[in-house]
């Protein structure tokens, strides 16, 4: 079996590459270990960069047909006082949204629309064993069943426990993370909506997402304490949030097991290297990005673009590819890095320090009050988180296709 190219990973990044490779004449075939999308807590904020996207390609309105719920506000709670700390009502863009859409309801509209091109091929439940590597080159994989898939380029989108990171194929840097998150839901009975509410206090931070008919939660800690809240059993977690969150109510009938929490091991980190012979790494395969801001997925997206944009043509051609793997890095290495810094500051120099004050805050960190102060400097997080930082546009072969 051989192929133009070959996806390992049916997540945002290997179903938008296979989307936009086979659009552009290629044939793909994308291989995903898992029999279905049905994951729950995952990245569902699909941002304007993304929507953008899809304009491009012409199916903004078809996945704007998809369930999803609008989110335009960010508001917190901190030492006494609210604040809007993001507003995205002015970028300059036709959604000026995050869209929150289940995670398997993309991926399920990406296979849709990439199922139309005969060259494209999806199969599920099908995970990759190993990498093929002859003669210095990675050549195809062999999968768990025992067949070998042969392909021009392999593209390593299998997330952030990808196997090229886990045999050693490509180098690993890690910037570290000192927080982790239990994800969770609950129902909403109050008419607040619309919105991203985050409320800091006694060295926890609650994350509330509007999701129409409940909120979802993230409960953020210091790293490695799960097990330590854990033992503590689910009535204290339960009381912590509420005296975090008190315009929750009580949520006694609500929160009752603790397997109700699931935990992110929040990462962050990337590869040095993106590529070698015969191999590209994209999404978070590439680097793993912390929660903050909900760029996962975005920026996963955004290397597909870049992926199928600088080799998309060439790959569809016949021709060998291994000496434009590095443009792709380049391309989009540099704002994956600002992006890291930045998520990196924040949670160094404002969560870290916010988790150890086990204790009431009596007014807000001072660059919160700056922010608070000066309207103008929101929008500009808010317009770096919703269109990104280097912005990838399709090339015309790629979008023109029908
Ligand atoms: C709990 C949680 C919450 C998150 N919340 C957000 C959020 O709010 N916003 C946001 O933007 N991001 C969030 N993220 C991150 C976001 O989900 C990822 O950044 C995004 O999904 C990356 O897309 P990807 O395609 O690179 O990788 P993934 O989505 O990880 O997809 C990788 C795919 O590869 C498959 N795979 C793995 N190994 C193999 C193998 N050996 N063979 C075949 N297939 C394989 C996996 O099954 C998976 O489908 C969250 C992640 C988690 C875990």
């Amino acid at each position: 079996m051989s192929t133009d190219l070959l996806i390992v990973g049916g997540g945002p990044a290997g179903l938008m590459a296979g989307l936009l490779f086979a659009r552009a004449g290629a044939s793909v075939r994308v291989v995903e270990k898992h029999p279905d999308f049905l994951h729950d807590f995952r990245g569902d904020t699909v941002h304007p960069s993304t929507m953008e996207v899809l304009a491009g390609l012409g199916l903004l309105d078809r996945f704007l047909q998809r369930p999803h719920q609008r989110l335009q506000r960010a508001e917190l709670r901190i030492g006494g006082r609210d604040m809007v700390v993001g507003d995205l009502s002015r970028v300059r863009s036709r959604t000026p949204f995050i869209a929150m859409m289940p995670q398997w309801e993309f991926l399920d509209f990406l296979r849709a629309e990439a199922s139309r091109y005969p060259d494209f091929r999806l199969d599920m439940a099908t995970p990759v064993a190993a990498y093929l590597q002859e003669d210095g080159r990675i050549a195809g994989v062999r999968l768990a069943n025992g067949e070998e898939v042969r392909a021009t380029l392999t593209i390593a989108a299998d997330g952030r426990h990808s196997l090229v990171r886990r045999h050693e194929l490509l180098p690993v840097k890690d910037l570290g993370s000192p927080i982790d998150v239990f994800w969770f839901e609950l129902p909403k009975r109050t008419a607040e909506a619309g919105t991203l509410r985050i409320a800091v206090d006694r060295g926890r931070i609650l994350v509330r997402v509007d999701r129409g008919s409940y909120w979802q939660c993230a409960l953020v800690f210091a790293k490695g304490g799960a097990n330590d809240l854990k033992a503590r059993g689910i009535g204290a977690i339960r009381s912590e949030i509420e005296a975090i969150e008190p315009r929750l109510g009580s949520i006694a009938g609500d929160l009752v097991e603790l397997d109700q929490l699931h935990l992110l091991e929040v990462s962050l980190d990337r590869l040095k290297r993106w590529h070698r012979p015969g191999l590209l790494a994209i999404g978070d395969a590439a680097h793993a990005m912390s929660p903050m801001g909900g760029i996962g997925i975005n920026l996963a997206i955004q290397d597909a673009v870049a992926a199928a944009n600088l080799l998309a043509e060439p790959l569809a051609k016949g021709e060998n590819v291994d000496r434009l793997l590095q443009r792709v890095q380049r391309r989009r290495e540099g704002s994956t890095k600002l992006i890291q810094l930045v998520q990196k500051i924040t949670q160094d120099w404002v969560l870290a320090p916010v988790l150890r004050r086990n204790q009431l805050l009596s007014k807000p960190p001072l660059p919160l009050l700056v922010l608070e102060r000066f309207p103008a400097l929101r929008r500009i997080p808010g317009r770096a988180i919703a269109l990104g930082i280097r912005r990838e546009r399709v090339e015309p072969l790629v979008a023109k296709a029908a």
